[in-house]
């Protein structure tokens, strides 16, 4: 068992200043307004830094220093932007452990996913969209005996980035990677929870970037978020967050005419068919596993298997060995490797899943672990921890219906293929799914037939870099990851040309 942080430290053993700004042109730069807000980490509970609070003038600023330093990042070219990707992807390599504890510290997630999947999975996005870019075409076409059409790909200029705190560095990077690559400069707000593991990386990585490519603005959501998209100088808004928040980004690019990506929330079915139990086997623990993954970074993440549905003819026997499973998974100190359940972002999505529980209760969904916060006692007692919970249920109740974003999975019983796939469905969202069977025509027919921009057949919660991401319905609109972002982030230009 490793310890990278005693909770009692108040994050002094962490290498976070107490008191970040805003980076701006390569600076760091007080905020316009002089107020600063103070951030807590999950783990205790307790203040652990100061965060600028952004207002429209550092918006103007950041994007001052974007628009001096895009033309010139813009006509680099393909080696040297390819090549300031891997330093930045080596540079964080060699800082891995320090930015992974420094992620769980500020999100309250389990470091031992911090060091071994969400950073990790960072570096090789840089990588991914290093070599993507090497590889990207023009194209060119003889339209008659003296014309010729030449298509050209352009950066875009100065894009926004609006992200939330659940991945605070991964969602940072998959909107980064692809953006930088293509030749633009960038103006980035991260969630007001989780700034400070963004400032981290900047120190380590900034000097490997020019001046003004890479600004982040701190700050609330109507305060630094809404000026930033709403702004007409930005070129594109990429954002990653609430179903609620999308609509209104959509709005504001609506005035501007830009193009926009929304990444969104989801409540995503996890399908057990019957032949899942045909043995006790390395199978049968692989989907049982499938099954608990509800709970990895504390169902903090937008594809979090919520709704788990499983076949009637297996259904006693899977669930209540799933639930057993779920009461063996390990919550603690999110800085102990063997941590497998940390902390809630925040108090605020602590109070709410709580919240969503009660309404489970009320609504006569049945409990079967779970339940309640879970108090851990000592240094930790003022942190945002809730035990994993499993509900049995009906899809048409609110735990069925609604993003908790949070340790909690609904069950409920399915008859027959046609049955599974109406449940799984009948939703708002379309992000993610699961499917488990042994039978290979009824694991691609689910994938076929559901709804959902990412179903993953006989396995969960993969997010390799050259795997297109992104949703249907109100999960969103637009792909992040896979080289097809390069084209999300430039435009076409046609040169039609007579000799
Ligand atoms: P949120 O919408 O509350 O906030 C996201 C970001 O938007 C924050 O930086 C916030 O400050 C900013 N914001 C808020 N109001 C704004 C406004 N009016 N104008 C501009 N910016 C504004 O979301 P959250 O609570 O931070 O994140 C959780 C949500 O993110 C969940 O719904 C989850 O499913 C979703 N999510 C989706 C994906 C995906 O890829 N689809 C990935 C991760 C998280």
């Amino acid at each position: 068992m490793a310890v990278f942080a005693a909770p009692n430290t108040d994050g002094a053993v962490v290498d976070y200043e107490s008191r970040y700004d805003h980076y701006i042109g390569g600076e760091y730069v007080a905020p316009a307004g002089g107020q600063y807000f103070e951030n807590p980490t999950p783990v205790t509970g307790r203040t652990f830094t100061e965060i600028a609070r952004g207002t429209a003038a550092d918006i103007e600023k950041a994007l001052d220093a974007a628009e001096g330093a895009a033309p010139a990042w813009g006509r680099t070219s393909v080696e040297e932007r390819s090549g300031v990707l891997l330093k930045i992807a080596d540079r964080m390599e060699q800082n891995l452990e320090r930015i992974a504890v420094a992620e769980a510290w500020e999100n309250g997630k389990a470091v031992r996913e911090t060091l071994a999947a969400d950073i990790p999975l960072a570096i090789d996005h840089f990588r991914y969209f290093a070599g993507a870019l090497r590889g990207q075409e023009g194209g060119i076409s003889q339209i008659d005996e003296h014309t010729v059409a030449y298509h050209f790909h352009e950066p875009l200029g100065v894009v926004g980035q609006i992200i939330p705190w659940n991945f605070p560095i991964l969602m940072a990077v998959w909107k980064l990677a692809p953006a930088l690559a293509a030749g633009n400069a960038v103006v980035l707000k991260p969630a007001e929870q989780t700034p400070a593991s963004i400032h981290l990386l900047m120190s380590i990585i900034g000097d490997l970037i020019p001046p003004g490519v890479v600004n982040i603005v701190n700050g609330f959501g109507v305060e630094a978020g809404k000026p930033l998209a709403s702004s007409n100088r930005v070129r594109k808004v990429a954002f990653t967050g609430e179903t609620t928040t999308g609509r209104l980004i959509l709005q504001y690019a609506s005035e501007n005419i830009i193009p926009v990506t929304v990444e969104l929330g989801g409540k995503s079915p996890n399908i057990f068919f019957d032949d899942v139990a045909a043995q006790n086997d390395a199978f049968y623990d692989k989907a049982q596993e499938g099954f608990a993954l509800f709970a990895l970074n504390q169902g903090e993440v937008c594809t979090c298997p919520s709704r788990a549905l499983i076949q009637s003819g297996i259904y006693d026997r899977f669930l209540g060995d799933g639930v057993e499973r779920v009461k063996k998974i390990k919550q603690g100190n999110p800085l102990d490797t063997e941590t497998q359940v940390g902390a809630q972002a925040s108090n605020d999505q602590l109070e709410k899943i709580l919240s969503y529980i009660d309404i489970g209760k009320q609504e006569g969904a049945k409990v079967l672990t779970g339940g309640g916060k879970a108090d851990l006692g000592g240094d930790l007692a003022g942190g945002y921890y809730v035990q994993p919970t499993v509900f049995e249920g009906d899809n048409k109740m609110r735990v069925f219906q609604e993003e908790i974003f949070g340790p909690v999975v609904s069950v409920a019983k399915f008859d027959d293929y046609a049955d599974a796939l109406k449940i799984a469905n009948d939703t708002l969202y379309g992000l993610g799914a699961g499917v488990w069977s042994r039978d290979g025509n009824t694991a691609y027919r689910a994938g076929r037939d559901i709804q959902a921009g990412r179903v993953w057949v006989n396995n969960y919660h993969a997010y390799p870099a050259h795997a297109a991401f992104g949703g249907y319905k109100a999960s969103g609109i637009g792909r992040e990851n896979h080289k097809m972002m390069l084209d999300h982030y430039q435009q076409t230009k046609n040169l039609l040309v007579s000799y």
